[in-house]
């Protein structure tokens, strides 16, 4: 400012007094725009960069989209960040697969340690969204934000909510609030922690939601609030560490259902996995026949965990199954598909049931 009254007042030529104005201003609002967070956005596809054939068709085709394209859908997020994006992936969720779950994870821990940006956002599919997010939760080690959107609507839909969710979830990731937070997903101006959240309707906008914790926060108007945090998330850095040689173990998921025969489980004994979460019943059940199956799956040398197929609640040790007696561990209040994620970390550290169990009632 001071600069520019100088210029105002001094006696050069109005032309260059112009000049060097228009200059003074320039370099004051590359000052300004440099001050603000800087944001990496790491697009891996899904609907938010889906097209359409019309705008009044819900079909689409996932991951067309690139990134700096969905970017310019909003300019005005110029103003709460500096954005850059990369694209790690263009594909629907439905097709993620564990080595994209790699490069996320060893990117973002890249990023945050030669401080390349202070938040990043992850454009994801919302199919295995919420998997992903647990997976970076368990191996992104730094306070930094790393928040995960999506949309339910392709781009061309009447309505589509995927511009909205990247703002909101550039608005979360530039926030200081959202540090310490852990791995965050933004949706339909929800904060939820990625540990907790489900996608909970196949075609909704308001797909996301927390069964057993509900949201943690809101995204609202450009402005951000926390209303709590998870113990796990804000407490507990994980033992937990990823690299390009690291190769996770296999773990599958047996879903149970009246009268299910235990030919998966057996399947899965040939096939000699690592691990096998039970998506069982209730408190973590199963029938006779998968009992004898999981005693066959145990001598055999695999982890076996008991989750619930029942969206909310936790799966209690030793209630209604005696765990120590089978050699079983239990999935706390996990689901099933993010309790097969902490069992294949998990066993890159140990084989040793009871500490596995530690990880399940710690992370
Ligand atoms: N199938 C899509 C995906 O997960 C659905 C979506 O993004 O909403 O990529």
């Amino acid at each position: 400012m001071l600069i520019f009254n100088l210029i105002q007042t001094s006696k050069i030529q109005p032309m260059k007094k112009f000049l060097l104005s228009a200059l003074t201003l320039l370099f004051a609002f590359s000052m300004y725009a440099q001050q603000l967070p800087r944001i990496i956005i790491l697009a891996t596809g899904g609907t938010i960069a889906g097209t359409g054939a019309s705008a009044d068709r819900a079909g689409y085709t996932a991951g067309k989209i690139p990134i700096d394209e969905l970017v310019g859908a909003i300019p005005s997020v110029k103003k709460i960040a500096q954005i850059s994006g990369e694209q790690i992936s263009s594909i629907g969720s439905q097709d993620m697969t564990i080595d994209i779950w790699k490069k996320l994870a060893i990117r973002a821990n890249e990023i945050f340690e030669k401080n390349e940006a202070d938040g990043i956002v992850v454009t994801h599919g919302t199919d295995t969204q919420e998997e992903t997010g647990y997976f970076l939760d368990l191996l992104v080690n730094s306070d930094k934000p790393v928040v995960l959107t999506g949309s339910m609507r392709p781009a061309t839909a009447i309505s589509a909510d995927g511009p909205k969710n990247l703002y909101d979830a550039i608005t979360v990731a530039a926030s200081p609030k959202a540090k310490g937070k852990g791995v965050i997903v933004s949706f339909n101006e929800g904060i939820f922690d990625a540990r907790d959240v489900m996608k909970m309707s196949t075609t909704k906008v308001n797909a996301f939601y927390s069964p057993n914790t509900g949201p943690i926060g809101q995204v609202y108007d450009g402005k951000v609030e926390f209303y709590q945090a998870s113990m796990r998330e804000v407490n507990e850095k994980t033992p937990f560490s990823i690299t390009t040689d690291t190769k996770l173990p296999r773990v599958d998921i047996v879903y149970m259902y009246a009268d299910a025969p235990p030919d998966m489980i057996d399947m899965l004994i040939a096939k000699k996995v690592d691990g096998i979460v039970i998506a069982g019943v209730g408190n973590g059940n199963f029938n006779k026949a998968y009992m004898e199956a999981v005693k066959r799956a145990v001598a055999a040398g695999i982890i076996v965990c008991r989750a619930s197929r029942t969206p909310s609640g936790r799966v209690v040790l030793e209630d209604e199954i005696n765990d120590e007696e089978l050699g079983t561990i239990v999935s706390d209040d996990l689901t099933p598909q993010k309790a097969r994620i902490l069992l294949m970390i998990g066993l890159t550290k140990t084989k040793d049931r009871k500490q596995l169990q530690k990880y399940f009632f710690t992370y």
